[in-house]
This record gives C-alpha cells, sequence and structure tokens, in this order.
C-alpha cells in the first residue's frame, strides 16, 4: 500500500499526495471546504470584543465530522494580547475539545509551565500536541512525560535548530510532522526528518500515518 504523507498542521490545502489537517484559525469560514479541519483561535489573534462570539461558534462546529480537531490555540508571551485573556480562551477551547473529545493543536511561546499547569488542573484526557516544536531538551521531556505529543515542521530546515537537535530524543509514537505556514512541501519535511531520525523515509510515513489515525480517532472508511 501506497501510505501518504501525513500532515498534521498546515495553514494552507494539504498537497494531493498528503492526508493532513488544514488550520482554520483566523477564518473559520473555510473550515466547511477543507476534508479533515481544526478549528480556533490563534492567541495572537484574540479580540476582546469578539472573542465570546468566536467562542460559541466554536463550540457549535467542533462536532463537526470533518473537524479533527480545536486550535491552533494556546498561550504566547511574546503576543501583545494580554496574558489573562490569553489563558481563558485557551482553558475555554481546551474545555470544548474535552466536551467533544477532540485534540488539540497548541501553539506555544515561552509558556511551558503554564501549559504543563493548566493540563494538570483542567485533568485533559484528550491528546495535547503542541505544534511546530524548536525549543530545547529539557522542555521536551517535560513535555513527553506529562503526556503531550510533539510535531515538528520548517524549524528541522534549519541546521543546528533546536528541532533539528531534539527529534531524535522523542518516542517516535509521540511524533508528528506538519508544514504549518511555511511554502514548503511536507515531502520535504519527511525527507529532512527521517534523515535526522535514521530512519527508512517509508517507515517513518508509515509510523506517522498511524500516529495520526490513532490520535485522531480517523474512521478510514470516512477517508478521501
Ligand atoms: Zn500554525
Amino acid at each position: 500500500m501506497n501510505i501518504s504523507y501525513t500532515n498534521i498542521h498546515s495553514h494552507f490545502l494539504i498537497e494531493n499526495d498528503a492526508i493532513g489537517i488544514k488550520n482554520s484559525s483566523t477564518n473559520f469560514s473555510d473550515f466547511t471546504t477543507a476534508k479533515y479541519c481544526s478549528i480556533g483561535i490563534h492567541p495572537w489573534y484574540i479580540k476582546e470584543k469578539i472573542v465570546e462570539q468566536e467562542l460559541f461558534y466554536i463550540q457549535q462546529n467542533s462536532i463537526a465530522n470533518n473537524v479533527l480537531a480545536i486550535g491552533e490555540c494556546g498561550l504566547d508571551k511574546l503576543s501583545e494580547v494580554d496574558f489573562q485573556l490569553q489563558k481563558n480562551t485557551f482553558i475555554a477551547q481546551l474545555k470544548i475539545s474535552e466536551q467533544v473529545k477532540k485534540p488539540v493543536i497548541i501553539h506555544c511561546v515561552k509558556a511551558f509551565d503554564e501549559l504543563i499547569k493548566i493540563k494538570k488542573e483542567l485533568n485533559l484526557t484528550v491528546p495535547l500536541i503542541v505544534h511546530g516544536y524548536n525549543n530545547n531538551k529539557q522542555i521536551a521531556e517535560q513535555l513527553i512525560k506529562n503526556g503531550f505529543y510533539i510535531s515538528f515542521g520548517k524549524a528541522l530546515l534549519k541546521p543546528n535548530s533546536n528541532a533539528v537537535k531534539v527529534i531524535s530524543k522523542i518516542p517516535m509514537d509521540k511524533l508528528f510532522l506538519e508544514t504549518d505556514d511555511e511554502d514548503v512541501s511536507i515531502k520535504c519535511i519527511f525527507e529532512v526528518a527521517s534523515a535526522l531520525l535514521i530512519v527508512n523515509k517509508d517507515e517513518l510515513k508509515e509510523k506517522i500515518f498511524s500516529n495520526f489515525i490513532k490520535t485522531f480517532n480517523i474512521n478510514l472508511s470516512f477517508r478521501p
């Protein structure tokens, strides 16, 4: 069987040779046309005036079959949005994800302690995926210890990045790959990852695909 590349987070339409999740966090209206998508409010774009309305929209639509995950959403200490507002908005989305039992694609910048604390306090059971990982080994270890999944993307293309140094330390069943908002093919990300992991590319495709099916609860009969 020819296994597809799996791209769990892209801001663009998923390529033909891949299966994956189109992110609809800044413009929800496109979610209905995507085969699989995630819906959520990105911490850069929270607007206090409309946030309640947007959360209601997410809640209403999160049950749709093609919505595989909530997100990307999260915490970003470099964002100009008030951190307490970020936290409240993130927590509201985590609660929706628990209600509908769908994973969360997380954007986290310089707020990993808070992220881990929130997971514990809310007693979350849904899979939580930290996307675009490019932090050090210690943080990665903390995340893995606390049950998070980790997704790597464009940072793998930069020699000597944290992502390059850390990817081989991640258990294979906690690993995902993505293109995010970068104009790069998922095939290219897989090629770099397979070299760094010293794993044959087909084996890697199979493994990540199997992680995807399990984590996102994919019904194969619904597969495109
Ligand atoms: Zn993104």
